[in-house]
């Protein structure tokens, strides 16, 4: 079995709850807020409440997922509860010089949703609401995958979306977002139909087909953080139809051998099938790589274990689970809630089949393991990508990465009290990793797997739709209030 992020935490018995985290990191006393800048006006204009430090619910709410960035920490946080609150706390950010982040599920990989200035904090506001006869589902700015499926269980349709269930509705979206029924019903944002925006002036906007169009157009693959702070997204549901689902592993494999069976089947698979392979590098060599594969059919297993079959035929797996369930009984054998922990992830899109050459790469590099770390998980994913994805044109949306054939990534978790220097020796795998993969697959990479170490992030993440992006962004937030280290800028 593969270790996640979230059983990584749980066996290293690092960190149980966020609190203790928290705590143990001695984070309380990190943050410096200006003496001088008038909070309490602050507090009194929000409907919601102001969290500063010391005050209770501090700890939890600033804390982003990934605690390698838990040592920024925010001299405030407005907890709004509508869109007024946002322009509220927008305004008054503005007004006084200090800082401005937005945060929702918090699962930025690079940390961007964390600041030593304000945090203007959507997670108050979690309301979804299905509108069964109008086939559409309206989802407030701060609800996480978990409450999206929640509202539509019940109507049994559904929104493509992410197996975390913890991960913010908000920046999943801006970004792309993609999960098990992508490649079948498209990502998160080509469901969109409309969302509701606080720019820097703090205009509340619409933005859709009609209205706003190219913020429409740019809140589809620009990324959060960009333009503005949306409150609201719209989505068209799809019906949730029967899937079956599989899990299986393999010890000790040719890591090669299987990713090239992998992705064959994957090349020449129907929209209704989907996979997510994640291979484990061994720390100890004698442990061999291990692999697990997990994915959804829309149909019965019968067709999905015709698929699998040439992947079987390669390696018998160590344990092997197929089921023939409902969608949301298949979402719930396929959902991972990674806990917080300190990790780096890095991605490249895979274009095609990855050439001999490469699967030799990649298979000698998950057995070059640093091991300067005991306790830490270090792995390599491929996700599917394709199907109805690429029924949408590349500028059609800013999300340029239509044609893929899937996502590659590499990454490592650690114990947030590790050495410096033995993090240092898994950051470097990951580099080489990533650096040594790049002939055999794309310049480009995921922006919601967003990346501090890439240089070029321009091109990686938005490639032609760049320039358009920094016109929207010149538009619509002239003087650059919502920026971070990779944020869209307002020229060229
Ligand atoms: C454990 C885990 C699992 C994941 N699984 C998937 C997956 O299955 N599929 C997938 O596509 N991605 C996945 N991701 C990546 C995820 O989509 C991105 O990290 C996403 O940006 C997280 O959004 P958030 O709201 O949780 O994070 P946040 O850190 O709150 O926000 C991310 C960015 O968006 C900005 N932002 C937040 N709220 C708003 C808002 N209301 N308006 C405008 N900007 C805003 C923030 O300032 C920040 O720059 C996963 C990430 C993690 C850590």
């Amino acid at each position: 079995m593969l270790v996640s992020r979230r059983q990584f935490l749980a066996t290293s018995g690092q960190l149980a709850v966020m609190a203790g985290l928290g705590s143990q990191l001695g984070l309380l006393s990190a943050c410096s807020a200006g003496s001088s800048v008038p909070w309490d006006g602050l507090a009194k204009s929000l409907r919601g409440r102001l969290i500063r430090a010391g005050d209770p619910g501090y700890e939890n709410a600033a804390l982003p997922n990934n605690v390698r960035y838990a040592k920024v920490l925010p001299a405030g946080i407005a907890r709004c509860t509508d869109a007024a609150d946002v322009r509220t706390a927008i305004r008054w950010a503005r007004e006084n010089g200090v800082e401005l982040v937005a945060r929702a599920g918090g699962h930025s990989y690079g940390g961007y949703s964390a600041t030593r200035g304000l945090m203007i904090d959507v997670n108050g506001m979690t309301n979804v609401e299905a509108d069964a006869a109008a086939g559409t589902v309206r989802v407030v700015g701060g609800a996480r995958n978990s409450d999206l499926a929640a509202a539509l269980r019940p109507l049994d349709v559904t929104v493509s979306a992410g197996r975390c269930p913890d991960v913010g509705a908000a920046g999943l979206t801006l970004g792309g977002g993609f999960g098990f029924s992508a490649r079948k019903l498209g990502l998160t944002i080509d469901a969109l139909v409309e969302t509701e925006m606080v720019t820097a002036s703090g205009e509340i906007l619409t933005c859709s087909a009609v209205e706003n169009p190219d913020l429409f157009w740019a809140c589809r693959g620009g990324g959060g953080g960009n333009f503005g702070i949306n409150t609201s997204f719209t989505f068209r549901t799809a019906a949730a139809s029967d899937v079956a689902v599989f899990r299986c592993s393999w010890d000790h494999v040719d890591a090669a051998a299987l990713l090239d069976v992998f992705q064959r089947v994957l090349a020449t698979a129907p929209d209704e099938f989907s996979m997510r392979l994640g291979f484990d590098a061994p720390a100890d060599p004698k442990d061999g790589i291990k692999l697990e594969a997990i994915g959804q059919y829309f149909g019965p297993s019968a067709n999905l274990a015709d698929l699998l079959a040439p992947v079987f035929a390669v390696a018998a797996p160590t344990t092997r689970e197929v089921h023939d369930v409902t969608y949301w009984q298949g979402r719930d054998l396929l959902a991972d809630n990674e806990g917080p922990s300190a990790f780096i992830e890095r991605s490249q899109f895979v274009p095609g089949l990855i050439g001999s050459d490469g699967l030799a790469v990649f298979a000698d590099r998950l057995r070059s393991h640093p091991a300067t770390v005991a306790a830490s998980s270090a792995g390599a994913k491929i996700f599917s990508w394709g199907g109805a994805i690429g029924h949408v044109a590349p500028a059609a949306t800013a999300f340029v990465h239509r044609d893929a054939l899937a996502l590659f990534s590499v990454g490592v978790n650690w114990a947030v009290d590790e050495r410096p220097s033995a993090v240092r020796g898994l950051v470097d795998w990951v580099d080489r990793f990533w650096q040594e993969m790049a002939p055999h697959t794309s310049s480009r990479s995921y922006q919601n797997f967003i990346d501090p170490a890439l240089t070029d992030w321009q091109h990686a993440y938005y490639g032609d739709n760049f320039e358009r992006l920094v016109n929207v962004k010149r538009t619509v937030d002239p003087d650059n209030i919502f920026h971070f280290a990779q944020s869209i800028p307002t020229r060229i």
